[in-house]
């Protein structure tokens, strides 16, 4: 476990073997590393062994560590819920933000994001078994939430990103996954120009890329368990 590189061939390896029992290419599956509540110094290690999208769920958390790697090559994803109090933080130091669910949230982000930066990249989170709890929009919510993500100044949309239930059996989950690929199609077919489905993580990125996933989100068997 203790082993960084080897837990990353050995991620890769099963996006890889997945992709081929699916039928797909390997490079349509890219790999977020989800290093929240773990240490800078572990980030800068699968930083060299040539890992560049990490994701992270709490900003003050995210930003303390980005200062300290100072690597202007990672890719910063922001994956947890977002309060409107984090979102100028979050759009002054991420480039992806997936966690997007409501409109007011995607009018501050817009208006936030600093002008020398490129656009901030926009996944809108769906809360795709209905759990009181979690974030999300419904699904019958998402095209009005889409168009006004396309709609916004200095944000584009990539696509969605969901978090099936942790108390759902294989089968159900994998049912999930179909059904966030089919709101996925059904955006592509409304004309958004969406190349990006962030779902699978470290138990069930193989569903997720049979399923069409184009982004798996793995924390815990690259970095090991979290502790807090
Ligand atoms: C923590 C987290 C992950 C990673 O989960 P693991 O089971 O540790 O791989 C993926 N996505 C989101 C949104 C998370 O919060």
């Amino acid at each position: 476990m203790n082993d960084l590189n080897a837990n990353l061939e050995n991620v890769n390896a099963r996006i890889r073997c997945a992709c081929e029992k699916a039928g797909r290419d390997a490079r349509t599956v890219r790999l977020l590393a989800v290093s929240k509540l773990h240490p800078a110094d572990s980030i800068r290690r699968l930083r060299s062994a040539g890992q560049v999208a990490f994701g992270e769920n709490y900003a003050q958390e995210a930003v303390r560590k980005q200062a300290e790697l100072g690597d202007p090559g990672i890719e910063w994803h922001f994956i947890g819920p977002l309060q409107s109090n984090k979102t100028g933080l979050v759009s002054r130091h991420f480039q992806w933000v997936q966690s997007v669910d409501r409109e007011a949230l995607l009018h501050r982000l817009s208006s936030q994001r600093p002008d020398g930066l490129p656009d901030l990249n926009v996944c809108l989170q769906v809360n795709i078994d209905r759990e009181e709890q979690k974030s999300g929009v419904l699904p019958e919510d998402l095209l009005p939430l889409a168009r006004l993500a396309s709609s916004l100044g200095r944000l584009r949309l990539r696509g969605l990103m969901a978090i099936p239930s942790a108390e759902s059996n294989d089968s159900e989950t994998a049912g999930s996954f179909r059904v966030m690929h089919q709101l996925f199609c059904h955006l592509r077919d409304e004309g958004f120009p969406i190349d990006t489905l962030s779902m699978g993580m470290s138990s069930s990125l193989e569903q997720a890329i049979l399923a069409g996933s184009t982004m798996v989100r793995v924390g815990t068997d690259l970095f090991g368990p979290r502790i807090r």
